[in-house]
């Protein structure tokens, strides 16, 4: 592309004709699937407990070497039933940077996030400022390993141990990664995934709470179960968390693509990283090196006073260009209600989340992306930051031209205005 006139927000062809999305969900075998469909129609068994839950349970535990691992029927019920499991109550400190689940998982048990600032570097909740947000009140600290990157985990553990705070972690986007080598699954009391259609192993809906504490287990089973111990005896109050068979189905299915989709992702990551490389204004998110991760997630620092553009007219120009670059996590949890109503100076504590959330976009990757896309998407991100003053007067153009035209057939219908001339 020569010509900015050519993008398609200003009327040109779309770059790619069909849409790309971020998390396009990634497929296993599928025949392999629909025998494992059949089979489950054959023997009647959907649900409670069904051989393929079983089965899915089994594998997913030696995947990540935890004693227990718990289907669930998605991500937020798991994290409502560890959060319940675990007793806490009153406080729990939380970061903003995370999906609405996160927070929403506490409140829906009237349990008060309090939101705590992440380290930029890292973008996960920042362990000197938990220390800070502590109250009588607290009583637990909910980490969340953003886009894959593993809390501090050593820290979180030692405030927590000295104030005897239970440590939970959203691992919802961790699945398969690893912290000095050891696997996301064994931190803290324990750690809830989401296998979610969106995330890089999914179960069309579903999810799971790892742990190494045996009582623990215990309790969260019973309560995924409405509290039945026996067929006929209820011993605790509890809710519907089951996972179903066909979701475990494609569980099993999806795990043994696991390293063919973890294959993909890390290509794909190594691609962007290559073809992003010295643009002015553009960082892609950066990971450990020596550790394991899922790479489901390609997250892309925007800084406008170095392209010329906001992350948001970056997006604007992407989405008409068909390709859906998501801002994960604007506006920010605590701008959001009903925590925004609850907390409305929360910001103010919260500066590396407040510009997090202004400035990163995620781009598309996963089995439904190839490399030919992302080389064409990183050549478009090229040109679009390397004339970003440009197409940034430009679009400044189009929005008074929007605003005269709007004017103008209110005032005088038939009169046609003056064109304020383009730069190209
Ligand atoms: C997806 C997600 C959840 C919720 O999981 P569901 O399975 O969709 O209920 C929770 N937390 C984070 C960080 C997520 O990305």
């Amino acid at each position: 592309m020569k010509d900015i006139a050519k993008l398609a927000v200003f009327g040109g062809q779309p770059a790619f004709a069909e849409t790309l999305h971020v998390g396009s969900p990634n497929i296993g075998d599928r025949a392999q699937l629909m025998a494992r469909i059949e089979t489950m129609l054959d023997r009647r068994r959907l649900t409670n407990r069904g051989p393929y839950v079983e089965e899915l349970e089994q594998r997913l535990a030696a995947f990540l070497g935890v004693k227990h691992c718990i289907t669930m029927c998605n991500g937020t019920v798991a994290l409502e039933i560890a959060i319940r499991a675990l007793g806490l109550t009153g406080e729990v400190i939380v970061p903003s940077m995370t999906f609405i689940a996160t927070p929403h998982a506490l409140q829906w048990q009237e349990i008060t996030p309090v939101f705590c600032d992440i380290d930029p570097q890292t973008m996960t909740i920042d362990p000197a400022q938990v220390r800070r947000m502590i109250t009588p009140k607290t009583s637990g600290i909910l980490g969340v390993h953003l886009w894959g990157r593993v809390c501090n985990t050593e820290a979180l553990q030692e405030i927590a141990g000295e104030h005897q705070l239970a440590l939970l972690f959203d691992a919802a986007h961790a699945f398969g990664c690893s912290r000095n080598g050891r696997m996301v699954g064994n931190f803290g009391d324990a750690e809830v995934f989401s296998f979610h259609a969106t995330k890089f192993f999914n179960t069309f809906e579903g999810g799971a709470v790892a742990t190494n504490n045996d009582e623990l287990a215990a309790r969260m089973r019973l309560m995924q179960n409405f509290g039945f111990s026996g067929l006929d005896n209820v011993i605790y109050i509890g809710t519907n968390g089951k996972m179903n068979e066909v979701s475990a189905a494609m569980g099993l299915t999806g795990l043994e693509s696991l390293d063919e989709f973890m294959a993909v992702n890390y290509q794909h990551y190594l691609q962007y990283e290559r073809e992003l490389a010295d643009i002015p204004g553009i960082a892609l998110f950066r990971f450990e090196p020596g550790e394991q991760y899922n790479y489901q997630y390609i997250a892309v620092e925007v800084d406008a006073n170095r392209c010329g553009l906001s992350r948001d007219a970056f997006v604007e120009i992407l989405h008409a260009e068909n390709v859906r670059a998501r801002r994960y996590f604007y506006p920010g949890c605590h701008r959001m209600e009903p925590y925004r109503s609850y907390f409305p100076n929360a910001g103010m504590l919260l500066p590396a989340t407040e510009r997090a959330v202004e400035r990163f976009m995620l781009l598309p990757t996963g089995t439904a992306m190839d490399s030919q896309s992302i080389s064409r998407l990183c050549g478009l991100i090229r040109f679009i930051a390397e004339n970003g003053s440009r197409i940034h007067v430009n679009l400044l153009h189009r929005t008074q031209e929007a605003q005269l035209e709007a004017v103008s057939i209110a005032a005088k219908p038939k009169k046609k205005i003056t064109r304020t001339p383009r730069v190209s």
